[in-house]
């Protein structure tokens, strides 16, 4: 079993983001806020990097607690230590971010190298196209009934081929 881990790219805070709002401010770097998808409250506490510019938005307006069309979370902010985004309240992230998995299956060739990962119930993303040509003859057509078996069975399919699958725990 591989363990999930998250590069924080961000992509799925986009879709995650409605589902996070804040509830009133508590000072310039704790927020009241609902985790809507299952009506969670938790306290957000700003990463020292982001409450000012959180603090300040939220100040000015440009946080608004109502805003219907908001498509991305308040808290997913430019990376200020490289490339693409992080949450600025990774440590108090609520639950449902926590247990996001965007992944649920690594694949790995004969070297232990991962060569693609599986999304959603059976979308692979991979580089390599002769297990995109595999998965798409002979893991596709399986129907994505018990969770269990199905990995059994694409496991054997990989397995012949010389690919090892690595459910994620
Ligand atoms: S859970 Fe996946 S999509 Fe979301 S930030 Fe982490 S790597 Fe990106
Ligand atoms: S709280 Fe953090 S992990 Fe959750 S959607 Fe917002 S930015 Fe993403």
């Amino acid at each position: 079993m591989a363990v999930f881990e998250c590069n924080r790219c961000g992509k799925c805070c986009v879709s995650l983001g409605p589902h996070v709002t804040i509830e009133r401010q508590l000072n310039d770097r704790d927020y009241y806020c609902r985790s809507v998808l299952d009506n969670a409250i938790f306290y957000a506490h700003v990463d020292p990097e982001y409450h000012e510019e959180i603090a300040d938005e939220f100040e000015s307006g440009q946080i608004s607690l109502t805003e219907p069309e908001k498509k991305t979370c308040w808290f997913l902010r430019k990376n200020h230590e490289g490339e693409g985004t992080a949450c600025a309240i990774y440590a108090s992230r609520p639950q449902v971010c926590r247990d996001f998995r965007c992944y649920c299956m690594l694949v790995r060739d004969r070297n232990g190298a991962v060569c693609g990962r599986v999304t959603g119930k059976n979308s692979l993303c991979t580089d390599n196209v002769a297990l995109q040509k595999l998965w798409d003859e002979q893991v596709l057509p399986i129907p994505c009934g018990e969770v269990a078996s199905w990995t059994k069975l694409v496991a054997g399919i990989l397995a012949e081929r010389g690919y090892c699958a690595d459910p994620i725990e």
